[in-house]
């Protein structure tokens, strides 16, 4: 059981950091939409093609991680960590171990 205690804690902590990064992006988003009309339209041109797009895609990420988070907190309180989704077969520890969210084994994510 301490083992699943681990998962938890190493979750919520992953959680916490992930709600953090999506906080500043909210900032950062509003500051820069408020400073735009001050940078030169090179720059302004530069940003939009070069950082907004990587910035959608780690917001991306970010977001779709948490809710891998969130979907793995909620099946350690059912008691269903850790069994595959799709066939219901125990999830290698191993597996679990490298992909801590890992909701379905390796044959069934295939
Ligand atoms: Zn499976």
């Amino acid at each position: 059981m301490s083992n699943l205690n681990q998962i938890k804690q190493s979750l919520e902590e992953q959680k916490k950091q992930l709600l953090q990064r999506l906080d500043s992006f909210a900032t950062e988003d509003l500051f820069l939409r408020d400073s735009v009309s001050e940078v030169s339209s090179a720059e302004h041109q530069m940003w939009l093609t070069e950082v907004a797009p990587l910035r959608m895609e780690v917001k991306a990420h970010s977001g779709n991680l948490l809710k891998e988070i969130q979907h793995s907190l909620q099946r350690l309180e059912q008691g269903s960590y850790g069994r595959c989704e799709k066939c219901g077969q125990q999830i290698d520890a191993q597996r679990l171990r490298i992909i801590a969210t890992a909701a379905k084994c390796q044959e069934c994510s295939k």
